[in-house]
């Protein structure tokens, strides 16, 4: 690949000797499982959120799942989010036997519009779901006013999001549970699976931390309070991490420089006044968020046209995500059809995301955007 859409090495180069350290003192220290390494990282992640309370958890995924379980939702309860997010945000849902109930997101910020919340909310709300996509926070004032007026916890899907905020918060400590990822793609990533679960609230935060162990009692070895799981960070993880938090801010600011280089590249390569048309939408920082961009994305009437010059030319590009939700066809029994989340479905259609690693070279950036603006022309959007 001539320009890659993600490249994990340059990170890993630059912190190599620490890395390679904490590695070591895991495995000298034989000690595999939680211990003094995951404890020492949730504490410095409790410190960089700003919550009471985090746990180091399996995944992202099993993080949504944890939060779930802790607030007893299941069978009978529905939960509001948005049909345009990673598969894990409604499978979270469905997998502990809830149902999800959709609200189509926003065409600029593709989160979820929280102007179409309040009418889906019935006695069987238990929780409310947002996804702060792409890096960018959900609409979360609005949010949390719904949450308190109807007594509806938020639970937050912040995995693509750690160190974005929203008027001056960060996400995930702005619900009643933050749930990250540390997949290797995303703004903190680890060396495999690995994920986090936070919350301000002292009872949540037992019921969590027992649910990540088989919801074994704390006090009493083999006895078991709830049907939890096996959701422990590996040590070995945790001991990554800790490494790398502190360098967070810093990966997060160049995310946000590279944002503005394509910002100037489009304003400089696009005849004047497309940028202000339908022909393309680069993403925009809604003011409170502070945009962290995980992924920049960008909408093009022309985007299956531009993937195709992609592949030719061996730029890395992705499309997130193909297909809504409400359409997944495991989900056909709910009975959805094409036309009940159109925002949804159009941004399926037209999007694509660009290289914005933090290291990504200015140079694979200008080729991104020189290739994207001929095509358009080739296509007649401009
Ligand atoms: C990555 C992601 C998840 C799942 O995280 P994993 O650590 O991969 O399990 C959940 N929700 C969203 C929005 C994600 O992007």
């Amino acid at each position: 690949m001539s320009v890659p859409l993600l490249n994990l090495r340059p990170q890993y180069e630059s912190l190599k000797s620490e890395l390679h350290n904490a590695i070591s003192g895991v495995i000298e220290s034989q000690q595999f499982i939680l211990g003094k390494e995951v404890q020492e990282f949730e504490c410095d992640a409790a410190g960089y959120i700003g919550s009471k309370y985090t746990l180091g958890v399996t995944s992202g995924s099993d993080a949504l799942i944890m939060a779930l379980m802790a607030l007893d939702i299941g069978p009978g309860d529905e939960v509001i989010t948005t049909p345009y997010s990673f598969f894990a945000t409604v499978g979270s849902i469905y997998r502990v036997g809830a149902t999800p109930v959709f609200v189509d997101i926003c065409d600029t910020s593709y989160n979820i519009d929280t102007q179409r919340i309040e009418e889906k909310i019935t006695s069987k709300t238990k929780a409310i779901m947002p996804v702060h996509l792409f890096g960018q926070s959900a609409k979360m004032d609005k949010i949390i006013e719904l949450g308190k007026k109807y007594n509806i916890p938020v639970i937050e899907d912040a995995a693509q999001a750690i160190g974005s905020t929203y008027e001056g918060k960060q996400v995930g400590n702005i619900g009643d549970i933050g749930c990250f990822s540390f997949f290797p793609s995303k703004n903190l990533g680890c060396f495999g699976d690995g994920g986090m679960v936070t919350t301000n609230s002292e009872e949540l935060f037992h019921k969590l931390s027992s649910i990540r162990n088989h919801g074994q009692n704390p006090a009493v070895k083999y006895q078991h309070q709830y049907v939890g799981g096996n959701f422990r960070i590996d040590t070995l993880q945790a001991a990554i991490l800790k490494v790398k938090l502190p360098h967070l801010n810093s990966w997060v600011e160049s995310r946000r420089q590279n944002a503005n280089i394509y910002y100037t590249l489009f304003n400089d390569l696009l005849p004047k006044g497309t940028l202000d048309s339908l022909a393309i939408t680069l993403p925009k920082e809604e003011s409170p968020s502070f945009h962290t961009f995980n992924q920049f994305v960008v909408r093009i009437p022309f985007r299956d046209k531009f993937l195709e010059a992609a592949k030719n030319a061996n730029i890395g590009v992705m499309v997130y995500y193909p297909f809504p939700l409400h359409l997944q066809p495991c989900f056909s029994s709910m009975g959805f059809k094409e036309g009940d989340f159109k925002v949804s479905e159009t941004a399926a259609l037209q999007t694509v995301a660009l290289p914005i690693y933090p290291e990504a070279p200015k140079s694979d950036l200008e080729q991104v955007a020189e290739l994207l603006v001929k095509t358009g022309k080739e296509c007649g959007a401009w």
